[in-house]
């Protein structure tokens, strides 16, 4: 141990090739704090906006690239960098750029490696707001998206359009189906065409998949969600090799949508039980997955994790875990609605869970997707995309998974 605090201080390089030795947990703990002059045990936080010098000709030096250094902290902040640094080790990355929020990331990703005239592929299953990012905004500077069905490669392949595609974006497993992508086949599709694979891997967390492992280029991250961990601040990251992630740099320092260093503070802590409360929030949701399928009001559940679920031996192949996210389909009330009405009972019926469409908190969470998360979409959008009115996604927290159940099984005993 006595070596390893030792090597902390030391230049990004050396320190780099010192902890490519470390496993997973020892990185969330040490990887990125260089304790100052106060010899400091717990990472400090630089609440600073700018940095000084001690001469002019030094300050002309750091401004002028010559010298490394922070000038200010939209740039660089020290305790960003050491949340960059961290996260970048966590996923076997060489750099990452930490932004305001998941977003930003997106957003400052796009800005880096699209041009008016660029075409994107973007899977159906993503994020709702991501589609916004791209149907909505990306369009307005002449970028068209086509959306396709993330599991399906023939789409992907047929949507290319030759020169004008640059970047293909997913997210998987998906939310709220729990949908596999299977990221060594889109990333060889991507590169023979020469194009950009970006991975949004806020679900899993480095903890439980490396995207860059199975040929991704760009991993994107709401820190937000499991990062945190805790639901307390907002961010989000970019994470790849040196040279995609400079052009990243370059837009943040830029445009702004920089980290802020208290809240990078926070996702450090976070960090250091990231691997602990994955296997935690997986092992539940695994659980509840489970006793939801032998429950006779449920029509359905999807989660990765269940040897039943389509995409259950893809996932067993890029994952270590299956995560904390669990959907199922209430059966609708005879003579009743479409389902929506046995799913608000039973969403009504929980005394504990938060009704929020939050996730990645030790708390769990409870939604209704087709009228909150989703309730943007078409109808069209909706039913392609799987979100029926029956449809509960919960995000299974760190509570007792007997407590889970028993709020749950309220609501879902009194449809029977
Ligand atoms: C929340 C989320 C985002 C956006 O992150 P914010 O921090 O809310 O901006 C992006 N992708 C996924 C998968 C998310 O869950």
């Amino acid at each position: 141990m006595k070596d390893l605090q030792h090597n902390q201080g030391l230049d990004s390089a050396h320190t780099d090739a010192v902890e490519q030795a470390f496993s997973f947990d020892t990185i969330a703990i040490r990887t990125g704090h260089s304790p100052t002059h106060e010899a400091e045990h717990s990472e400090p936080l630089f609440l600073t906006s700018s940095f000084t010098y001690g001469s002019a000709e030094e300050a002309a030096k750091v401004f002028s690239g010559e010298k490394e250094g922070n000038i200010y902290s939209r740039f660089t902040n020290p305790t960003v960098r050491a949340f960059e640094q961290r996260l970048a080790a966590l996923e076997g990355a060489e750099r990452c750029v930490a932004t305001a929020t998941g977003m930003a990331a997106i957003l400052s990703t796009a800005m880096a490696f699209l041009a008016a005239g660029d075409h994107v592929v973007c899977s159906r299953a993503v994020f709702g707001t991501t589609v916004g990012l791209f149907e909505k905004y990306m369009s307005k500077f002449g970028v068209k998206t086509t959306f396709v069905d993330l599991t399906d490669l023939n789409q992907w392949e047929h949507a290319i359009q030759p020169e004008k595609t640059k970047l293909f974006f997913c997210e998987t497993p998906s939310n709220p189906l729990s949908q596999v992508a299977d990221l060594e086949a889109l990333s060889t599709l991507a590169h023979k065409h020469d194009i950009l694979f970006v991975v949004d891997n806020c679900f899993c967390t480095p903890a439980l998949q490396q995207p860059l492992k199975f040929g991704a280029d760009l991993i994107i991250h709401s820190a937000t969600k499991y990062l945190d961990g805790q639901g307390r601040a907002m961010g989000g990251a970019v994470v790849g090799n040196a040279k995609l992630l400079e052009e990243v740099f370059l837009v943040t320092r830029t445009l702004g949508p920089s980290m802020s260093p208290f809240n990078a503070w926070i996702f450090l802590k976070g960090m250091e039980t990231l691997r602990l409360r994955m296997d935690a929030h997986s092992a539940s949701a695994l659980k509840l997955a489970e006793w939801l399928q032998s429950h006779p009001a449920v029509k359905q559940v999807y989660y990765s994790g269940l040897p039943s679920h389509i995409g259950h031996e893809l996932a067993k192949r890029q994952q270590r875990a299956f995560g904390g996210i669990v959907s199922f389909e209430v059966k609708a009330i005879e003579g009743q609605d479409n389902g929506r009405t046995a799913a608000w009972t039973v969403i009504d019926a929980t005394k504990m869970l938060s009704i929020t469409g939050n996730l990645g908190d030790t708390k769990t969470t409870i939604t209704h997707p087709a009228t909150t998360t989703h309730g943007r979409l078409s109808a069209e959008a909706k039913a392609a995309a799987g979100i029926t009115e029956g449809l509960i996604r919960i995000a299974v927290g760190l509570e007792d998974i007997e407590d889970i159940k028993a709020d749950l099984a309220r609501g879902l005993d009194a449809l029977l």
